[in-house]
């Protein structure tokens, strides 16, 4: 049995009321056919010479409320790069083990090589998620045991070459790397692809971690909240 979750808990990726996506002066890159920030800097690009949108960075005490519904953008890449538990940045114990993957349900289970943005979580930080995220609430999801998760791509806004304004469409489109399109895009997400696919049950998920130790996690939870509200 699930023990109820400690409320109030906020995931690391979550966005906070006083984060804002800075404004820089989009141009032609010097070098190649793509965009480039009038005034870019190395850390405005990914490891794979992404750009990316720049959000403001705050210490944790400047954030101001948490905006669960929004995702910090440099935050969500950093739990991708080393899959760290979106919600509470726990390490995977085990490198060689398949990472847990909580997706919002799409009407069917997990597909093999299907994309997301959505990093990784641990055991427990699952069991708060089905009970406080309100988008996977009453079994509005899928888990599963993933092997491998190479980084596929982003999404992002996606620029004209002529104009340089972002082009009509969604808000956020989804670009692979290495594409035509890569180079003209400002990435505000990394996604990933997922191989190695295997659906759990959270429920035996949870069984074998056991109660217990549930309980205990949760309880670190609700300290941290405590110090930190
Ligand atoms: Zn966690």
């Amino acid at each position: 049995m699930l023990p109820p979750a400690p409320p109030g808990v906020v995931p690391y990726i979550a966005g906070y009321s006083e984060e804002a996506l800075l404004n820089p002066r989009i141009v032609q890159h010097a070098l190649f056919p793509g965009v480039a920030y009038a005034d870019e800097t190395p850390h405005d690009r990914d490891s794979f010479g992404m750009l990316w949108v720049r959000p403001t960075l705050l210490p944790k005490r400047r954030r101001g409320e948490p905006r669960l519904r929004e995702v910090h953008p440099y935050r969500q890449r950093r739990a991708m790069a080393n899959m760290l538990c979106q919600v509470c940045t726990r390490p995977p114990e085990d490198l060689d083990a398949p990472s847990l993957f909580l997706l919002r349900d799409t009407g069917g289970p997990v597909q093999e090589g299907e994309r997301t943005a959505s990093p990784p979580v641990c055991v427990p930080c699952a069991g708060i998620s089905i009970q406080l995220c309100h988008a996977l609430r009453r079994d509005h999801y899928a888990a599963a045991r993933v092997e491998h998760a190479p980084a596929w791509g982003v999404a992002g806004l996606v620029y004209d070459p002529d104009t340089l304004i972002p082009l009509p469409g969604k808000e956020l489109e989804r670009v692979e790397y290495g594409t035509e399109r890569a180079p003209w895009t400002v990435a505000a997400r990394t996604l990933v692809a997922l191989y190695g696919v295997t659906p759990v049950d959270l429920e035996e998920e949870f069984s074998r971690l056991g109660t217990d130790r549930l309980e205990e996690e949760f309880a670190r939870f609700r300290a941290a909240t405590r110090v930190n509200g």
